[in-house]
């Protein structure tokens, strides 16, 4: 009885430990997008907040209310964020762009692999003179005789 459960317990612990990598592999994967998404979704707001902020701050230029100097240090200080984030944005791009080459990549060579998988052995061999298909090995055809 003892031993029962040992044994019970040891299978379902080995199970468990098999099928561990399946369940925590895609919710990896989804933290990634996730982050990814997050941080993308955060500098797009960002660069929106800068932009209005820009067109602010010409209006109240134009207004007169921000003295030269004043909207000259603001309007490079916003500048200079845009670019930092333009920036952050082209970069969190190309990796996203570098993730779908590597599993177009990843994907195409699959298809490479299932393709020679599924094609046949070998092409199966012909009598030439009566056109029934031979055994491979064999060097008589079976049905006229003649030799291949
Ligand atoms: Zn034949």
């Amino acid at each position: 009885m003892m031993l029962w459960f040992a044994c019970t317990t040891l299978t379902i612990l080995a199970a468990g430990y098999t099928l561990m990598p399946l369940f925590r592999e895609p919710r990896h994967y989804l933290a990634v997008d996730l982050l990814a998404e997050t941080e993308l979704d955060r500098l797009s707001d960002r660069k929106a907040v800068i932009y209005r902020s820009l067109r602010d701050l010409e209006f109240e230029h134009g207004m007169g209310r921000l003295s030269e100097t004043d909207f000259k240090r603001l309007e490079a200080e916003y500048k200079n964020e845009a670019a930092s984030i333009l920036q952050k944005l082209d970069q969190l791009d190309a990796s996203e762009k570098l993730d779908e080459k590597i599993e177009k990549d990843i994907a195409s060579r699959k298809s490479k692999l299932y393709t020679s998988d599924s094609k046949p052995a070998q092409e199966s061999l012909r009598c030439p003179s009566c056109g029934a298909e031979v055994i491979p090995g064999k060097k008589f055809c079976a049905d006229c005789g003649r030799q291949i």
